[in-house]
């Protein structure tokens, strides 16, 4: 990790700087280090690298690498970590941090990512890790799980696709009073919006494809935390081999020089959006946290700085008919995935919950006509006429 001075408070400034300033050549930007070595003169010297923390440059896949160092440094600042390991892809951060710090058990709580709910309900109990789950209505017995075996509490706040708001604070409190840590996945939120360490949360977990990539062009993660939570999950990184490319790590690297400019957009957008969509008589519900009627608005005002660029609405009719409103959309490409510079168009249930049976998805609230937009950062007001003709 490069020394990053935090004397600058905003977090504008920390995107541009943090992590830029150790190129020996003086490279203003860090160029890619495409070596999957690092050279010694002695072998003291290379001794002494291996004994100094991973902190020098020495093999790519154990992330001893200065590019993928340099991004390390930008993630931990901007998450307010004392450190941060970058993975290869968000599911491999999620992976590694499970298989570390969730084999006495993990406890996911709400709606999450079709991989995690995969990998938690199907592939960790192969391997003996007992998971359990809780929606939003049974937080009343968390104390009641947390005592049958959790060593990890998971969640996504902002939630896939309902946009649900969990209490970071009160959640971890509870955890942590059981023993359990707690990590949250920031992907919806960014750290812009949300940073869930300073709200109480042990580990964050990112995957860096959406908003921290930014243009859907690089498939990344991130996990941010302690040092000593980290130690261990570098080791598993290490030998699952879930480093990221040199080339990712240094296009990440130029994402996340633009994040907070480009989430203040989204957010703003996105208001824009909601704001429209509520006043059209076609639309029966628009899930938005900044929209002072949404259940999760007042929890999202005191935890979040900005509501985010995601918005789900149901539309008047059914699955097929709520279909032609989504084909009809010009602007809003019909793709899974989110968080990038184009405004993008999901239907929950032909995409992220397909395969979850339809009790299940009542269940978590997820309808035939719900349809989620990722909104980019085209000019705002052409994205309200391509939803307005289409809905119209
Ligand atoms: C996309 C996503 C993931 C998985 O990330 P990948 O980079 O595709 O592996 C995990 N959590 C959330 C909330 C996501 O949106």
């Amino acid at each position: 990790m490069n020394d990053y001075e935090e004397e600058f408070d905003g977090l504008e400034t920390d995107c541009v700087h943090a992590g830029e300033a150790g190129d020996p050549q003086g490279a203003v930007h860090g160029p890619v280090y495409n070596s999957t070595t690092f050279r010694f003169d002695s072998t003291a010297e290379l001794l002494e690298t291996l004994e100094g923390g991973h902190s020098g440059a020495f093999y790519t896949r154990y992330g001893m690498n200065p590019t993928i160092q340099a991004l390390e440094t930008k993630l931990a600042v901007l998450e307010g970590a004392e450190s941060a390991l970058a993975f290869g892809a968000g599911m491999a951060a999620q992976s590694a941090l499970f298989l570390t710090h969730g084999r006495g058990g993990i406890l996911c709580i709400g709606d999450a990512y079709g991989g995690t709910i995969e990998l938690l309900s199907a592939q960790l109990p192969l391997l003996g890790i007992p998971t359990r789950f809780l929606l939003a209505d049974e937080l009343d017995s968390l104390e009641e799980v947390l005592d049958q075996g959790v060593d990890l509490v998971f969640f996504e706040t902002p939630t896939n696709p309902t946009l649900e708001v969990f209490d970071i604070t009160g959640i971890s409190d509870r955890a942590h009073a059981a023993g359990a840590l707690v990590a949250v996945d920031n992907t919806f939120a960014t750290p812009i919006n949300q940073q869930p360490l300073a709200l109480g949360a042990d580990l964050v977990v990112h995957s860096a494809t959406k908003y921290l990539g930014g243009h859907s062009d690089i498939t990344a993660g991130a996990v941010m935390g302690s040092r000593n939570l980290l130690e261990p999950i570098w080791s598993w990184r290490k030998n699952l081999g879930q480093v990221p490319a040199p080339e990712t790590a240094a296009l990440l690297m130029r994402s996340l020089r633009t994040l907070a400019i480009r989430v203040r957009q989204h957010n703003a957008s996105a208001r824009a959006v909601a704001e429209t969509l509520c006043e059209h008589p076609r639309v029966t519900r628009v899930l938005y946290p900044g929209l002072p009627e949404f259940a999760g608005f007042s929890l999202a005002r005191k935890q979040m700085h900005g509501f985010g660029g995601m918005v789900t609405f149901e539309v008047d009719g059914d699955g097929d008919e709520t279909a032609d409103v989504v084909d009809r959309l010009r602007l809003f490409t019909i793709a899974p995935s989110l968080g990038g510079v184009e405004s993008l168009v999901t239907q929950p249930v032909t995409t992220t919950h397909y395969t979850m049976a339809a009790e299940e998805r009542e269940r978590r609230g997820i309808t035939e006509s719900m349809v989620r937009l990722s909104v980019g950062l085209e000019d705002v007001d052409d994205l309200v006429d391509d939803l307005l003709q289409a809905l119209d």
